[in-house]
């Protein structure tokens, strides 16, 4: 066993830092509103439902071109997307790496948008699109933007029983039923969508995904849930007798969960590696203040019931660090599903750890701790939502409980 982070990967990571503070840091700096005290005003269009301010996405797109001009944007992806295949490995270290850096332009994981791109669908599309869907959406210029539309008003932990239908006509599929939280559709052009082809309720085969462009007839953003963090782009969909030709189907028809599954793993334990990340950023600033900070004469870090809570966060970071990268290396060798219970494991942990560190730097830094001032609460409430959107931690447990205790945990959930 070899545990020392990979040459290669060091190198990469020098690199990222030199391309921040070179290409990334200045540019932060001329936009401080998006990012002091005022962030969370500045980024949202109160009277447009809460979505993400213009200005505040085309300062990220800035952000993605300048890493994608550097080389960084792509490394993940496939060479023939420009892309320079690195491992799950090297993408876990980077996004903790990119996380620990604290908040900033470099990495707005509320966005989802870094200087090293986690792009799910753009995986998914490569893996089980046509050469015509690949053509016609594997576009990363931003001319092409894919929303996900699994969770509905009944049903998200149960995706099984859905209850959009599509049913054939001629050579067309007609959509009708309710999506809810479909993120992105502030300005997506394409949705997918999951709808029941056949089986029955509860039935994992029989679910089918659709490629839907947003602007058919009888598609309709009904809303967006404003959330614990804004700004927001959760939609409330409304599909009514949407119609779509047979190649809208990705992947096979009656297969759509095995792309929610994919989709899944690849952000599972990306967003693992950021928990983690940030967590310690907590960790690291909660020590730094204390050692500076003095109440009675004496530093704040003299005292143990600052000191152990710190140690007890760090113990588990290191835990979390061993899981973390174990499971990303093993993902780069066995087949997803092999590892679903490692990836839930570091997953829910990792999502609860940086909660769990976010309110740990709160206290150690006291009043000031709960102040928008300080970048703790801002990670909070991200975080938080972490604990429910990939699979809430009980979907995961339960995900982990099927490997352990066999036929007595049932898993089916994404
Ligand atoms: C900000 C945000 C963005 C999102 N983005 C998307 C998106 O882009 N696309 C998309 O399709 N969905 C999206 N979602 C939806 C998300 O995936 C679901 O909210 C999540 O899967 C949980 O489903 P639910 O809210 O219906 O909760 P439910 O399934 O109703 O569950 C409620 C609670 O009960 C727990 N629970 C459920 N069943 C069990 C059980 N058998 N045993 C123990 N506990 C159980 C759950 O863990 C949860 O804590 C988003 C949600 C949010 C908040």
């Amino acid at each position: 066993m070899d545990f020392a982070i990979p040459a290669d990967i060091e190198l990469k990571l020098r690199e990222l830092d030199d391309f921040i503070e070179r290409e990334i840091v200045p540019l932060e700096r001329e936009h401080p509103q998006y990012f002091d005290h005022r962030r969370e005003f500045a980024r949202t269009d109160w009277e447009h439902d809460g979505v993400p301010r213009k200005e505040w996405e085309a300062l990220l797109a800035e952000m993605r071109r300048r890493a994608d001009r550097a080389g960084h944007l792509r490394f993940a992806l496939p060479k023939e997307l420009g892309g320079q295949e690195g491992s799950n490995l090297a993408m876990a270290i980077i996004r903790e790496h990119l996380a620990r850096r604290g908040l900033g332009l470099h990495n707005d994981l509320q966005n989802e948008s870094s200087i090293v791109g986690n792009f799910p669908l753009v995986q998914m599309l490569w893996t089980f699109g046509t050469r015509e869907q690949k053509e016609r959406y594997l576009r990363l210029d931003g001319s092409v933007r894919i929303g996900f539309g699994l969770t509905e008003p009944n049903h998200g932990s149960d995706a099984q029983y859905l209850e959009t239908t599509a049913t054939r006509d001629g050579n067309e599929w007609v959509i009708n039923g309710r999506k809810r939280f479909n993120s992105g559709l502030h300005d997506a052009t394409v949705d997918l969508v999951f709808a029941r082809t056949g089986g029955k309720p509860g039935d994992p085969k029989g679910i089918t995904a659709f490629l839907v462009p947003t602007d058919r007839p009888g598609f309709h953003v009904d809303f967006m849930w404003w959330t614990f963090n804004m700004p927001s782009d959760h939609a409330e969909v409304t599909l009514t007798n949407v119609r779509v030709p047979q190649p809208a189907i990705l992947h096979e028809e009656g297969e759509g969960l095995v792309l929610a599954q994919h989709f899944v793993h690849e952000n599972r334990i990306r967003q693992a590696a950021s928990s983690l990340g940030a967590g310690q950023y907590c960790i690291d600033e909660s020590i730094a203040y204390a050692k500076e900070r003095k109440t009675w004469g004496k530093p704040l870090a003299v005292n143990q019931a600052i000191q152990f809570p710190l140690v007890e966060l760090q113990s588990e970071a290191e835990m979390l660090r061993g899981l973390i990268y174990r499971t990303a290396w093993e993902l780069d060798r066995k087949h997803h599903m092999e590892v679903t219970h490692l990836v839930s494991m570091a997953n829910y942990r990792a999502n609860r750890f940086c909660c769990e560190a976010a309110d740990r730097a709160i206290q150690v830094h006291g009043g000031l701790g709960y102040t928008r001032h300080k970048a703790f609460e801002h990670i909070y409430r991200h975080h938080r939502r972490y604990r429910i959107t990939e699979g809430s931690e009980e979907i995961q447990m339960r995900r982990v409980a099927a490997t352990m205790f066999g036929g007595f945990g049932r898993a089916r959930e994404a």
